[in-house]
């Protein structure tokens, strides 16, 4: 597996683009359509998870509403796995399993398809994907329900994490934590 430089993430950091105040005053929000807009940068970060996760035992990909389904539904195409979204309130036709959290600006909850990881085998192995770790209340969150719905969570993975926020700690109380960029 191919681990990536310092250039590397450089450049792929400077594809992403900073709005300040959105959606509210004091939060510095990451944009990511600077990202998906450049067809380069794109394919670069998704040969780079394809790589990481493309031989690992992983039967799901659970992505986070709404960013983490753009690079969740493309990494599950890629590695030939199924794709699972967990999604706001009421989004969901089925029935489902939810889950409250708090966000850096803001409460939410979360929600999963009672039978998302229905399948064959006992225990079902899920990569949990989303665009940006914060507090870390909505993955921890998903990791939950990840679990209430019967599978494990055996990695979450991001794009950036906000380190300052210390959200990471969060996470890997209930799963190891791989993020691809790390801002501090
Ligand atoms: P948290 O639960 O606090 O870790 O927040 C993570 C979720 O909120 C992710 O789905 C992010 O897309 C979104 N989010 C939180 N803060 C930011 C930010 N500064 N820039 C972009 N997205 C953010």
């Amino acid at each position: 597996m191919k681990t990536l430089n310092q250039s590397d993430k450089d450049y792929l950091l400077k594809t992403i683009r900073d709005i300040k105040d959105f959606p509210k005053p004091g939060i510095i929000f990451k944009d990511i359509t600077t990202l998906l807009g450049d067809a380069k940068a794109y394919n670069f970060l998704m040969d780079h998870l394809a790589d990481r996760y493309q031989n690992e035992d992983i039967d799901f990909i659970a992505g986070i509403e709404s960013r983490g389904f753009i690079f969740g539904a493309a990494l599950a195409a890629k590695i030939g796995g199924c794709f699972v979204p967990i999604r706001k309130p009421g989004k969901l036709p089925y029935t489902t399993i939810s889950e409250k959290y708090s966000l850096e600006y803001g409460v939410d909850e979360v929600e999963i398809h009672i039978d998302a990881f229905k399948c064959t085998k006992e225990n079902p192995k899920v990569l949990l994907i989303d665009d940006l770790i914060a507090t870390g209340g909505t993955a921890t969150a998903a990791v939950s329900l990840i679990n209430k719905a019967g599978a494990t969570c055996v990695e979450a993975c991001f794009l950036l994490n906000l380190t300052f926020l210390q959200g990471d700690e969060e996470i890997k109380k209930t799963t190891p934590v791989y993020s691809v960029l790390e801002l501090d």
